[in-house]
């Protein structure tokens, strides 16, 4: 048996900004997570995640965003690397930018929020960014406040941090129930057989967390799984930046976006869709004869210079999705001691510097300004993702 104030199940990009906001509060946290740390299947262990304002009209996250990047900043000053690299967004679309539209209202919201943007048509584009094709791109913006969080050593960086500071973080331990004393949850069996009581219980389990532990959400999470592919450039210099940059291809009408070269010498390309729904315990995450061929024509149509490149890596990562495409964060209404914070939905690493004193405060009942768009809802599953820039075929895209 052992105790702490507080436990966290699950020791991804929430379980550990929360673990370090608590601890820096002054209470005792202890993390379990199957490991090792930072998880090679968690969806927060990965090469590069997007760091972008751009949410359409949507104010809160683009300010939270705004936040986030002030955070980014800090982090790379405090661990002395660049952990978030500021190449800039390129937002380009294949029809002209017009009211209501994902990049439209994107950029009407951050003109209005005081940023200076840069409005590019498709010459322009091709004189700046020689990789990309002529013809398929005609409008769109260059946002130099934004780029990409080498997010798996955000996470390591992080799990060292909290471990200095006092968080006991236990690789090997997988929450399998919880314990209940008068209807409330006072600690975690694993399925190693150790017990971990706590004052209050932080589940942040990602795409696992309504399979292993919550089924009363599995209505409302669902664990689906996203392409991604590691390309080996023929001409390097052309995919490096400033002469490529973080951007993303239409995405809200396609899903496309991706990475310039990255340190490990490969350009990143993903889809940000539907995805497929899995269980993140059991099915395979593997990308198909169907997933590369969209590829291929996505760089037909973008990168030809791509087209002949070696694909040295593919993964299917997994998004724990809300019906809305907003995170789940709040206390559970109706088990005390017990915070979710799962819901992700594909993008919500570029928040991290915010998100764990965020989950902090609605782990101790405190208020926050953010706190209420990610409360305990009442969602039906016919919900469409309001998260302007997922792509949903057939969905009427949200402004
Ligand atoms: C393909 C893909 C691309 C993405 N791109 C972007 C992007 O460009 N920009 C962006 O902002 N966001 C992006 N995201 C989203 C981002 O990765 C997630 O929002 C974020 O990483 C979620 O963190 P998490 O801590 O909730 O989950 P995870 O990082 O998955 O962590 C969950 C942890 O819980 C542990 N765990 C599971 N079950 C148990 C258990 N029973 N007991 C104990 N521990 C357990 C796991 O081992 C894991 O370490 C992307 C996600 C994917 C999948």
């Amino acid at each position: 048996m052992k105790s702490s104030d507080i436990l966290v199940v699950g020791c991804g990009m929430y379980g550990i900004t929360a673990a370090l906001a608590l601890r820096q509060r002054g209470f005792s946290v202890a993390v379990i997570d199957p490991g090792p740390v930072p998880h090679p299947l968690a969806a927060s262990t990965d090469v590069s995640k997007v760091v972008r304002m751009e949410y359409g009209a949507d104010l809160q996250y683009t300010r939270m965003a705004d936040r986030a990047i002030d955070g980014f900043e800090i982090w790379n000053a405090e661990f002395d690397e660049e952990l978030y690299v500021n190449t800039g967004v390129l937002m380009m679309g294949r029809s002209p930018m017009r009211p209501g539209d994902y990049l439209y209202e994107s950029y009407e919201m951050l003109r209005a929020d005081g940023h200076l943007l840069d409005r590019l048509d498709g010459d322009e584009v091709r004189r700046r960014f020689g990789a990309w094709s002529t013809g398929a791109y005609v409008d769109g913006f260059y946002n130099p406040r934004g780029g990409y969080a080498q997010s798996g050593r955000i996470v390591a960086a992080l799990a060292a941090k909290a471990r200095r500071i006092g968080v006991v973080i236990h690789p090997g331990q997988t929450a399998a129930d919880f314990v209940r004393e008068q209807g409330r949850i006072v600690a975690v069996r694993t399925r190693e057989g150790m017990t971990f009581a706590a004052g209050h219980t932080l589940v942040a389990a990602g795409a696992w967390t309504h399979h292993l532990l919550l089924p009363e959400l599995q209505r409302i999470l669902v664990a689906t799984g996203h392409p991604v592919f590691h390309l080996k450039p023929a001409d390097p210099a052309l995919f490096t930046s400033p002469h490529f940059v973080t951007f993303t291809a239409d995405v809200a009408h396609t899903g496309w976006y991706g990475f310039p070269l990255l340190r490990e010498g490969v350009v990143k390309i993903a889809n940000h869709g539907v995805g497929r729904t899995l269980d993140a315990e059991r099915d395979e995450r593997v990308v198909d004869e169907n997933d590369l061929a969209q590829l291929a024509a996505m760089l037909a149509e973008t990168f030809p210079a791509l087209l002949e490149a070696e694909i040295v890596y593919t993964r299917r990562c997994l998004y724990s999705d809300t019906p809305d495409g907003h995170f789940w964060i709040d206390r559970h209404p109706q088990r005390p001691g017990l915070t979710v914070a799962a819901g992700d939905s594909g993008h919500a690493f570029k928040f991290a510097p915010v998100l764990g004193p965020l989950i902090a405060d609605v782990v101790e009942g405190k208020a926050n300004e953010w706190a209420a768009k990610f409360r305990w809802r009442a969602l039906s599953t016919r919900s469409v993702s309001e998260e302007a820039a997922r792509h949903q075929p057939g969905a009427s895209q949200p402004n």
